[in-house]
């Protein structure tokens, strides 16, 4: 017998919870502290003194050396720079761990190497970090030692947000703040505010280290740049929720500990689709916590891998072929007194502020679709978004059978006469019970889609910071409440004027409706025809940050003021075209060095046995027709890597941040595909024992 896990003794043991803060805090400081998380305002000096010294001694007794302040930049992973709890000796040499309230509170990065889209010119490189209460402290353990982190924010000297959490706190206020006079509107006055909550699944691949290692591509990319399909790919669906592997098993269990130390509700895992792909989903929680939490998750991944003679891969499109990694971004409202504003209930057409929210969502869906798209966008998610693998880059809603059926009815007649049932789910095997059926089937498809008490955002990509889609979608809907509650605060008569506005927001905006296949080339057509926004690309993507209606949109809540959004833009271009330049250097790198010298030296074989099997007297026919097609794809190959070489050193002198971009996505991007073909064409030619690196056979089948 293995020893036994006792679960609900190490959650949150590397947590500073709520419940250590009530232990080792005075009852008023603990007060102060509790009230602020719920209410926000600031903790006084004095009180964060006493919360430092608190935090500090738990952390200390836990083996803790260092404190950092650890935050999200634009990169859109985490920073941390660690400081020692060391003080002063005094005179007689002795030396006593402090940490003060102000350190607590906040620090100062000295960051001008993070990106910052020209918001804070280096000259002048003030940021600071400031501590953000309603997300605990906790502490990593690794070959550093032990480092007590502190959740914070990211701001510039003039208080410009440089980071993915400032945003979103700004927008989880905004939308708070709208949705309370909705249910205001409906009776609610107990509520004080409205909690965003989300759950995100993680996919992940997982991948044996020691051929990691051997491959360029993926240690600096995180991608595959070549590679022939193996014979076998997903089209047996036999990875897909099958039995898991001990490697993998002993793997997720141990990845399941060090989160649930980190007080990460790791609840669900399993094999996804493509071979070496997996997924693991914690229970949802307020949104920013979800947000750091899952910061958290990528890292454990990645840490707990290495462990066990792994690399996990985050990236969205690791192998071309398989399905890419996305992360399911499940969002939801609710009051603090507990009402989920999008519970529809068992009969949604008489609950009429859930159909008032429903209303509101997709008008904010509709109008602001570029915004959504942009939110989603990172450089591995081009591959997936629109390219060769679903989801598509348009966004639509999918509703359901049955609530779809309630807006056509209410677009139509402005009433809801009937309501399609779920039923009796029959299985025709009468020891089985007879389950009652959901309303609703599911659709796998769609980008946007209601999942019975909640939205799933499916766009998102694997590897970005959950982040900027949930203050997008705070702030769209926060303006479509607003919006509503202008006008029906001020009504006469509230039952019609709810009324009215429910048909006419679905009225207006049932086009954003969409409860097909997402994934078929009529859909594309389709979507064009209703004028819905297809917008294929990250680069794209970026412009839509810093149209009037954005700017509009993000100043009215104040969650980004203009000069953030054109700062934000200005990264998305930097960073696409940083990344695609690693990843042609790095294909140049690896043709130059390891595949054309490989295929060069078969090449030779290859002659040398022609001329040897002619001299023994022998057709070589075989031989010299296989020499003569390896040949031409080599030749191929070198046209195609000089190519490379001249376009991305043309990418590389533009000094304009987005025709720079636009430059990396128009030509380099598509040299590096004429590189790949003939490279991927030779790998199906060329003797296995001469490849240079491991095929995709050795990378997902091998684990
Ligand atoms: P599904 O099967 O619909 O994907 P799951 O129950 O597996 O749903 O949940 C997927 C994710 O959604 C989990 O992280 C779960 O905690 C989260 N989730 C469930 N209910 C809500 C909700 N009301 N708001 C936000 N996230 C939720
Ligand atoms: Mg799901």
């Amino acid at each position: 017998m293995s020893e036994v896990l006792n679960v609900e003794e190490i959650f949150g043991s590397k947590v500073f919870t709520l419940g250590k803060m009530k232990e080792r805090l005075p009852r008023s400081v603990y007060k102060e502290v509790t009230k602020i998380m719920e209410q926000g305002g600031e903790l006084s000096l004095a009180a964060a003194d006493v919360v430092a010294k608190a935090m500090k001694d738990w952390a200390v007794e836990n083996g803790a050396t260092h404190f950092t302040h650890w935050f999200q930049p634009l990169t859109g992973i985490t920073a941390e720079k660690h400081d020692a709890f060391v003080t002063h000796p005094d005179e007689e040499g002795r030396m006593l761990m402090e940490f003060s309230g102000k350190e607590l509170i906040k620090g100062e990065p000295d960051a001008s190497s993070f990106p910052s889209g020209g918001l804070r010119a280096t000259f002048e490189a003030r940021g600071y970090t400031v501590w953000d209460i309603t997300s605990p402290a906790f502490l990593k353990e690794d070959a550093v030692g032990v480092i007590l982190c502190i959740p914070t924010a990211f701001c510039s000297y003039t208080g410009e947000a440089l980071d993915k959490k400032t945003p979103l706190l700004r927008s989880m206020e905004a939308v708070s703040q709208q949705a309370l006079r909705i249910v205001r509107l409906f009776g609610n006055h107990e509520a004080t505010r409205v909690v965003a909550s989300v759950g995100p699944e993680q996919e992940y691949f997982l991948i044996d280290r020691e051929k990691y290692l051997q491959r360029e591509d993926l240690i600096f990319s995180g991608r595959t740049l070549f590679g022939a399909p193996a014979p076998k790919g997903q089209e047996l669906e036999d990875h897909y929720f099958g039995a898991i592997r001990e490697r993998i098993g002993s793997y997720m269990k141990d990845l399941n500990i060090e989160l649930w130390k980190l007080g990460v509700t790791a609840k669900t895992q399993h094999n996804e689709v493509a071979p070496a792909q997996h997924e693991l989903a914690p229970i949802y929680e307020t949104a920013n916590i979800a947000v750091d939490h899952n910061q958290l998750v990528m890292e454990t991944m990645k840490k707990v891998a290495g462990r066990h003679g792994l690399t996990c891969l985050l990236h969205e499109k690791p192998f071309a072929g398989v399905n890419g990694s996305g992360k399911h971004n499940n969002w939801s409202l609710g009051t603090d007194n507990g009402v989920n504003l999008l519970d529809p209930g068992d009969t949604p057409n008489e609950n009429i502020q859930f159909l008032l929210v429903l209303a509101c969502i997709m008008k904010a869906v509709d109008t602001h679709a570029d915004l959504l798209r942009q939110s989603a966008a990172d450089v591995g998610n081009d591959h997936r978004l629109g390219a060769n693998e679903a989801p598509p880059a348009i966004i639509s809603m999918f509703l359901g059978e049955q609530l779809e059926d309630v807006v056509k009815q209410l677009v139509e007649t402005g009433e809801v006469a009937h309501l399609l049932e779920g039923g009796k789910l029959e299985t025709g095997v009468s020891t089985l019970t007879d389950l009652e059926k959901d309303a609703t089937d599911r659709n796998r498809t769609s980008p946007f889609a209601f999942t019975g008490n909640k939205f799933e955002f499916r766009m998102v990509g694997s590897a970005d910071s959950i982040g900027s889609p949930n203050t997008t979608l705070n702030a769209i809907v926060a303006e479509a409440f607003c919006e509503a509650a202008d006008i029906l605060e001020k009504a006469d008569n509230f039952d019609q004027a709810v009324h009215d506005l429910i048909k006419e927001y679905m009225t207006k905006h049932q086009r954003i409706i969409f409860n097909g296949n997402g994934y078929s080339d009529e859909w594309v057509a389709e979507a064009e025809r209703r004028g819905l926004p297809n917008i294929k690309s990250m680069v794209e993507a970026a412009s839509t940050l810093t149209t009037d209606k954005a700017v509009k949109l993000f100043e009215k809540f104040g969650i980004f003021t203009k000069v953030e959004l054109e700062s934000r833009e200005e990264v998305t271009y930097e960073t696409y075209s940083k990344t695609i330049n690693i990843e042609a250097l790095t294909m140049i790198d690896m043709a130059k060095k390891q595949i054309l010298p490989a295929v060069i030296r078969y090449t030779r074989s290859l002659a040398d046995t022609v001329l040897a099997v002619k001299e023994a007297g022998a057709d070589a026919t075989v031989q010299s027709e296989l020499l003569g097609e390896v040949s031409a794809k080599l030749a191929e190959a070198k046209a195609a890597l000089i190519k490379l070489e001249k376009v991305e050193q043309e990418a590389s002198s533009i000094a304009e941040p987005k025709e720079q971009a636009f430059f990396y996505k128009d030509e380099v991007f598509s040299a590096m595909a004429q590189l790949r073909a003939p490279v991927d064409a030779l790998e199906m030619l060329v003797d296995k024992k001469v490849w240079p690196i491991p095929t995709y056979g050795d990378l997902i089948f091998e684990v």
